[in-house]
Parts: structure tokens; sequence; C-alpha cells
């Protein structure tokens, strides 16, 4: 008969993984079960789609985020079922457990491949876990909707973690005039992904635009009244809110992978080659829920982004259906802003690096996004890390006017190339003055370096 591939999970490496594997083997029966209620939908506009930046929300409601509908799948020969939740696998026979929640039917279906394209769960910490109405989460479109209607009459938000999920968030609170506190355990926000000075400068911009944002502060409980949350208890003190909105990171769901088998790596992400197969035949992964080549380090490390989820999604889809295509990993490259201000990184920070062991060298320089002299000119800074001594390029920072900070994309590209700064020096990069200066701020950080 013809070869079966069943995919776990309908969103970006899911639905990427079956539309190559469509092309690669116009004959293979494709299946695509998802436990949700959509597929393909854009995760990271949630946040903007509440702030209202999404137009076309008004008129399509949430199928704005959708790249492609179950009917546009189907018509591409590939089989979404919605609604069905995959419980159980029996590698070995090469069978799944699946159990259609509508129906509240379970049954067996089998696969010559499989992928896992599970996907992250947001972490709620215990506190979190309430029958209160107002708390909430945001990874889907059904969060998004129940945050909506959360948010009908009321006036205090408060936001639990300082990622940029979190930051994303408090930048749409504001935009919906509400008042609005940030909650950070840690001692500034975007802990994760920017050096000290520059976590600084988005708190401060955070701050300007009216964020209250509190730091060193962890969450102990909720309080609440006739079933509705009514504020935050931290070790600090009590925050009034009316919604709470938690954003404490994400874990990998790989309950499936442990049930099949599959190892999992040093980050508690699904462990692959770069074909991105597990160590069990005849089972792929892809996408958040698996870990990736860091190829400034040379180590796998869990970064979960959607660009990534794509591409893993597509090599997957790619090899199973017979074809040949690997991953080349990642450098590390991610981009937010708060307001009317962007931040970018790649590659390693200088703490980043540090921890990695290795012997670093950074300069900071501030520039102009554009010739000064040219309207609307804006401060962006940036901070060039390399390698003392070989001058070997581990990363950049970059905080400025939103799109200034895209050119930390250049950066990127030399990082995959294994760059020395003097490659960077060297490059010919665009110039006009509305575009940049002369010696754009990467040159010049360059210059600085060798
Ligand atoms: P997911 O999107 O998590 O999809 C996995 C799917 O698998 C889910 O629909 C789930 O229901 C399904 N599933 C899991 N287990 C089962 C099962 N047992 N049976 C059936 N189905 C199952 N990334 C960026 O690069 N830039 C951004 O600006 C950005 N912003 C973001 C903002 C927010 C608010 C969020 C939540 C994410 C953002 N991301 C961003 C991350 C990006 O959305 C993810 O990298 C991307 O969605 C990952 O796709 P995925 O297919 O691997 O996993």
């Amino acid at each position: 008969g013809k070869t079966r591939l069943l995919i776990v999970g309908g969103v970006a490496a899911g639905m990427s993984a079956a539309s190559r594997a469509r092309r690669q083997n116009p004959d293979a029966q494709i299946v695509v079960l998802e436990r949700g209620d959509w597929i393909s939908y854009a995760a990271c506009g949630l946040p903007y789609a509440l702030g209202g930046d999404v137009p076309d929300l008004q008129e399509s409601g949430w199928e704005a985020l959708v790249a492609r509908t179950p009917a546009q799948m189907r018509a591409r020969g590939i089989s979404v079922r919605l609604n069905h939740e995959v419980t159980g696998v029996d590698a070995r026979a090469g069978t799944l457990t699946v159990r259609d929640r509508e129906a509240g039917r379970t049954s067996t279906e089998a696969y010559d491949h499989l992928l896992l394209a599970t996907g992250v769960s947001p972490i709620r910490p215990e506190w979190a876990v309430t029958d209160l109405a107002g708390v909430h989460v945001l990874k889907s479109i059904p969060d998004a909707q129940a945050i909506e209607a959360s948010l009908h009459g009321a006036r205090r938000v408060c936001i639990v973690g300082g990622g940029y999920i979190g930051l994303e968030l408090a930048e749409a609170m504001r935009a919906r005039g509400l008042s609005t506190v940030l909650l950070e355990r840690g001692d500034d926000v975007a802990g994760r992904v920017l050096d000290d000075p520059y976590r600084a400068l988005m708190r401060a911009e955070l701050e300007r635009r009216g964020v209250d944002v509190r730091r060193c502060q962890s969450v102990d409980g909720l309080h609440g009244n006739a079933g509705r949350v009514t504020g935050v208890q931290t070790d600090a003190g009590r925050v009034q809110a009316d919604v709470v909105l938690v954003a404490v990171g994400v874990r990998p769901n790989v309950e499936l992978a442990r049930a099949a088998g599959v190892r999992l790596g040093r980050t508690g992400a699904v462990a692959v080659n770069a074909r991105q197969e597990t160590n069990v035949p005849g089972v792929s992964a892809a996408g958040d829920n698996t870990q990736s080549l860091h190829r400034v380090t040379r180590r796998q490390v869990h970064i979960p982004l959607a660009l990534s989820a794509n591409r893993m999604g597509r090599v997957a889809g790619v090899n199973m259906a017979g074809g040949d295509a690997r991953f080349p990993g990642i450098v590390g490259t991610g981009i937010f802003k708060v307001f009317d201000l962007g931040a970018a990184r790649t590659g390693l920070t200088q703490g980043e690096a540090e921890a990695a062991g290795l012997n670093t060298v950074s300069v900071d320089v501030v520039s102009t996004d554009h010739a000064g002299y040219y309207r609307d000119a804006r401060p962006v800074q940036v901070r060039l890390t390399a390698e003392r001594g070989t001058g070997r390029l581990l990363g950049a920072q970059l905080v400025g006017a939103p799109q200034s900070v895209k050119r930390v994309d250049v950066v990127a590209a030399l990082l995959h190339r294994r760059a020395n700064v003097t490659d960077l020096f060297e490059a010919d990069l665009a110039y006009a003055p509305p575009f940049s200066t002369t010696w754009d701020v990467l040159l010049v950080a360059a210059d600085r370096l060798m």
C-alpha cells in the first residue's frame, strides 16, 4: 500500500513537514493529528493581536493569524484531524493511540513514519494552577480568546515574567489603556537574552510608557474573591489585579517521545540527528519540542523559536518522504520590541560566552540608525563580542529603533560561516543617509575589535 506518514502537532513544524512531505512524495498518505481546534497559526502574532496591531482581526476574527486552513491543506491532499489527541505510541508495532475528543472515541492508527511536532507548553507554577477566573497563560488562539474575554471590564493587569512574551504583553496591555504591573523574579527584564546594560535600556522604555516594573519579586500566591482573581501575593507585598498573565517560560512536550523510547537530550528536549531523526527507527521530531545544534558553541540547545521550528519541520518532511535534507543548526538569533525600542541578539551575549568558558572581548558602540542630519535619526547601541586572540565573532546585541536592530542579521549570517571581526569589518554594507551611517554601527564596532 501507500506509505503512511503520521504527524503529531499541526502548527509550525507539523504543517511545514506535511507540506514538504507532500511535495517530496505525491503518493504518500499524510495525516496530521492535532489535539486543538487550530492549525498553522502564528502564535508570534498573539500579543500584537491583543494589543490592536492586527487590523485584519476586526474583519476576519482570529483566522487573521492562520496561514493555512484545514480546507487548504486537504486540497493539497493532506488529511488534518482537529481535536485528535495522541495519547500513546507503540514504536515497535508502529501504531499510535488516538483519542477523538469530540466523539469521545479512541482508535489505533498505523504509521510507516512518525513525526513528533508537539511543541512546548507554558509553565504554570503551582500558585498559577487555580480555579480562579482571570488567570491566563498565552500560547494558543483559545488562550488569546480567553484573555480577550477576561479583559472585558478589567482595569488592572499583572504580568508575571519579564521574558519577551511578558514584555510584548506589557506593551499590548498599555495599548489597551490598562494599568500594568510587570513582576520579574530576576534582577532585570529580558534576563535570558541580553546583557545587563541592554536589559536596563528595555526596562527604561517600559517604565517611560507607564509599565510598573517590579524586579526581584517572586510570586507566592493569588488572591481571589467570588471565583475571580483580585491580586497577586509576592514576597514583597500585594499587587491588585483583575487579570493575571503568567509568562514564566515553557517546557517541551516530550511525553509521547518518552513513551516511544525516544532519547531526550541534556536540555530536556528531544535529541535528533541533522535529519531530524530520533534514536528510534521510523520516529522523527521537529520544532519547539526538539533541541538543536548551536553553531557557535557546538553544543545542543533548546531555543524554541518559529523559524527553526518551520525549518526543522521542512527537513523532517523531506526525509520522511524519502528525500535527504539536513538541519544546519542555529546561532541563537532573536528579536523583540517594547513600544518604540527594539532589541536583537545573535550568537552569545558576553555573559553566555563567559559561562561557556570562552575568552572573550566585547565592545559597546553608540551611533545613529541613519545619518544624523537626516530626519528622525535615533540612537542605536551595539555590543559586539569576539574571541580574544583569534577575533572569531561570537555574538552581537543591539538596542534601538525597532527596524534598526534588524541589522543583527548581518552578524547572524556571518556567525553561520564562523567568520571573524575582519570579515565583518570588510563587508560591503548598504549605505544612503535615510538607511544608515556611512560606516554602519556594526562596521564601527568591528573596527574597534580588530
Ligand atoms: P507548537 O506551536 O507548540 O505546536 C505544537 C502543536 O502540537 C500544538 O498545537 C499542540 O496542541 C499539538 N500537540 C501536542 N501534543 C499533542 C498530542 N499528544 N496530540 C495531538 N496534538 C498535540 N517565535 C519567534 O521566532 N518569534 C516571535 O516573535 C515569537 N513570538 C511568540 C509569541 C508567543 C505569545 C508565543 C506563544 C510564541 C512565540 N514564538 C515566537 C514561538 C513560536 O510560536 C514557536 O516557535 C512555534 O509556534 C513552534 O511551532 P511548533 O510547531 O514546534 O510547536
